[in-house]
This record gives C-alpha cells, sequence and structure tokens, in this order.
C-alpha cells in the first residue's frame, strides 16, 4: 500500500521553522518521563500557591495542544486548516465542574457552540461530555440501577432536559453532536440517554453520535445491539470509535474491586478489537456513520483500504477521520490532501482550566507511551528535508 503517511512535507505544511523547532523542543522534553513528573508536579503546586506560571504553559505546550481561550482566538487556526481542506470541531474543555450552576452554564456554553459552528461552516461538528452536565455520583447511579433519593431524581431529570436541549439545538441547525465516552461505571446511562437522542434525532440522518471505546471486549457486541436497536426503531446510528482514555483507571478499580477488568488483555487484543469495530461499521454505511478518532497509522491505513475495496467514495459523508489538534499531523494532512473527509479536534478554554488536559496529552507523549517516538522522527525528517 501506499505509505500516504510518510509525506513530511504535507504533514507539517503549515508549520513555519521556528514552529516546527519549538514543536521540536516540546516532544523532546515531553519524551522524558521524569520531566514530565517533575513538570506536572511543579505546575500544580504553582498554580496552587499562585505562582505566574501560566504566561509559560500558555506560550509552549498550551499553544502546542490548543486553540486559545475563546473561540474567536480559535479562528484563525480554523482558517488555517480549511485551506489544507482540514474541517474542525471546538471542544471547550473545562472539566470537573459539580454544581448545577456550573451544569447550566456548559449546557448555554455548548448551544452556544452549536450555534457557532453552525456560523462558520468550517466547523464540522460539536461536541459533548455526559459529566460536563450533571455530578458523577448520579451517572453512576443510574448505571448500577440504585435508587436515586428523591432531590436525586430531580437532578437526573435536570440531567436529561440539559442533554436534550443540546441534542435538539444540534438538530435543528444540523450540526452533527459527538459524545464522548467516559469510565465504564458511569457509561450504561450514558449510552442509554445516547441511544434515545438518536431514536429521536436520527431519523432521517446521522446528528447524534455516541462514542465506542474499543480497549473495551465488549464493545463489538455493543454495536451489534445499537444495530438491531435502530433497525426496529428505523433510525440511523453515529458512532465514533476510539481506543478510550481511561484505562489504567478501569484496570486499577476493577484490581481493587474484584471483577474482571473490562479493557482488553494488551494492546494489541484492542488493536484488534479496535479494526474487528471498524471493519463491521465500514460494512454497514447504509444505517451507519463512521467517526475514527485515531492516531493509529495502521488502523487508519486498514480504513482506507477497506474504503477502497469497498468501493466507498474518499469523500463519502459516512466516513471520517479525527486526530487531535497538535499531535500526527501527517495522518490528517495526508489522508486531507488525498480527499479524506478530515477533521482536528481543537480544545480551547483557559489555560488554569485545561491544565488537566494538557497533563494528560503530556502523559500519552511520553516515551513510556510511545507515540512521541513516532512524532519526533517525523519533525526530525521534516526539519532534515528543510536543512534546518
Ligand atoms: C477525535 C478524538 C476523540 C476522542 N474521544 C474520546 C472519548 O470520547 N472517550 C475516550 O475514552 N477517549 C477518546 N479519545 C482518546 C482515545 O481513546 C485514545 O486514548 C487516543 O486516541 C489514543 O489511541 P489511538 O487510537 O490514537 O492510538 P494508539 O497509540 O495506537 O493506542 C493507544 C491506546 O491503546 C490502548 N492501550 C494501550 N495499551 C494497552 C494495553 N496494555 N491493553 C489494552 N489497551 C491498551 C489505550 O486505549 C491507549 O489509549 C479521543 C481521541 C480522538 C483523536
Amino acid at each position: 500500500m501506499n505509505k500516504i503517511f510518510d509525506n513530511t512535507e504535507v504533514a507539517f505544511s503549515l508549520k513555519s521553522n521556528s514552529d516546527l523547532k519549538k514543536a521540536h523542543f516540546l516532544f523532546k522534553s515531553i519524551a522524558n518521563p521524569q520531566l514530565v513528573k517533575i513538570g506536572t508536579g511543579l505546575t500544580n503546586f504553582s498554580l496552587r500557591v499562585g505562582l505566574p506560571v501560566q504566561g509559560i504553559i500558555k506560550k509552549t505546550i498550551f499553544k502546542q495542544f490548543c486553540g486559545g481561550v475563546t473561540e474567536e482566538d480559535c479562528l484563525p487556526i480554523i482558517e488555517k486548516l480549511n485551506e489544507k481542506t482540514v474541517t474542525a470541531i471546538l471542544d471547550y474543555s473545562v472539566e470537573g465542574k459539580e454544581s448545577e450552576a456550573d451544569f447550566d452554564k456548559v449546557m448555554e456554553k455548548k448551544i452556544f457552540l452549536i450555534d457557532f459552528a453552525k456560523k462558520h461552516k468550517e466547523i464540522s461538528f460539536a461536541t459533548l461530555k455526559p459529566t460536563a452536565l450533571g455530578r458523577f455520583l448520579i451517572w453512576e447511579k443510574k448505571s448500577e440501577g440504585t435508587e436515586l433519593t428523591d432531590g436525586e431524581k430531580k437532578e437526573w431529570e435536570r440531567i436529561e432536559a440539559r442533554f436534550d436541549a443540546i441534542c435538539s439545538r444540534a438538530s435543528e441547525n444540523n450540526v452533527p453532536l459527538l459524545i464522548d465516552a467516559e469510565e465504564t461505571w458511569m457509561q450504561d446511562a450514558a449510552d442509554l440517554l445516547v441511544e434515545q437522542m438518536m431514536e429521536k434525532y436520527n431519523k432521517e440522518k446521522v446528528v447524534i453520535f455516541n462514542t465506542v471505546q474499543c480497549y473495551r471486549w465488549d464493545r463489538i457486541d455493543y454495536v451489534k445491539k445499537l444495530e438491531a436497536q435502530a433497525k426496529e426503531g428505523n433510525y440511523k446510528i453515529g458512532v465514533k470509535i476510539v481506543r478510550g482514555a481511561y484505562m489504567e483507571k478501569e484496570n486499577e478499580r476493577a484490581e481493587e474491586m474484584g471483577y474482571k477488568s473490562p479493557i482488553c488483555v494488551s494492546k494489541s487484543a484492542t488493536d484488534e478489537n479496535f479494526d474487528a469495530v471498524l471493519t463491521y461499521i465500514m460494512d454497514r454505511l447504509a444505517i451507519f456513520s463512521l467517526f475514527i478518532g485515531s492516531h493509529n497509522e495502521s488502523s487508519s491505513y486498514l480504513a482506507i483500504d477497506l474504503m477502497d475495496k469497498k468501493g466507498i467514495a474518499k469523500n463519502d459523508p459516512h466516513v471520517w477521520f479525527s486526530q487531535l489538534y497538535g499531535m500526527s499531523d501527517q495522518i490528517t494532512y495526508n489522508l486531507a490532501s488525498n480527499g479524506y473527509n478530515t477533521v482536528k479536534l481543537i480544545p480551547f478554554g483557559p489555560v488554569k482550566e485545561v491544565i488537566p488536559y494538557l497533563i494528560r496529552r503530556a502523559d500519552e507523549n511520553t516515551s513510556v507511551a510511545g507515540q512521541t517516538g513516532r512524532e519526533l522522527t517525523l519533525i526530525k525528517e521534516e526539519l532534515k528535508r528543510r536543512r534546518l
């Protein structure tokens, strides 16, 4: 197969020489697990005691992985992406809120961003994280089937109302909405609610997408269940497939509480499961829309190979590829330049609020996790090609 992701000229075409050197420095630094550990500790400590570290964070790791503080800040980036036929998703990455007033604010922000996406055609999707709309404990109790107190029942009703208000606006504005998946012990309640939203809003076309985490060994059966339900209810299904971001937490909880881990036994088992789910859905695009959220080259090659073999057009509106802003540009820009529907997910928000997101990116990019090796190699190749 033609190895399109090896083309570093296309991959880094939006990066100036100085940008590229800065990215090189950053990825080299976060490749060092010790440095990441010290940096994370220092950042948390400095923020707690009020030391002025936000400026330096903003110029370095924030600039690499976030689009800005506000949605307006992200517009110049979105325009640049669009020159390369890459569309954008704006992800307001503020996490860990606990009050009803905060949950209402999140709902308003999400609705505002759906309207914003309608105005800016280069923004192709909106996003929603279920636990941003209500306390984690309520999701957890609902998932376990534990009886809620009267107060909690009211909380749950407010969660459902916020959820529906966002989905309804997405449907009115014709802006597809990707709903994130989180920890397994809250996910059953989220799945159920998203399925109800799909039944309500995906009658003609897919507006609502659920997320399937393929590091869970039970997810191919879940996809088959979704398919059966949708056939029965006469609606369509949107699925964002990812590997999954909570592996350590999941394994630790399962061990502590003595149940079988919901996570595949190895990385290669997760890879196989991801590819099996991808293949299953790709065979059924009459009912499914598929959104592939991954930085894995081999799965991305599999997807384009399947599309080629099945005669699915590269720009078929039922298939999308996506990577996070600041990562795996070799996949994003080479897919886009070859005509595939490609989208960058751009997190944004106040620097202090997005720090948990940035720490996850740094952790994921240490040499232990492996991804940096690939990022660094490609950056080095491009620096060499430009004779820098
Ligand atoms: C656009 C987009 C949206 C996303 N949305 C979500 C979301 O809603 N929910 C969510 O949970 N994540 C989400 N993610 C993150 C995603 O789940 C992965 O953590 C991340 O993309 C890394 O996986 P990969 O496919 O890119 O690549 P790879 O680097 O090939 O895979 C790394 C992943 O493999 C799995 N893995 C690693 N080691 C093992 C092991 N020993 N055993 C079993 N599995 C292992 C883990 O899931 C790990 O994250 C999203 C990612 C993208 C790009």
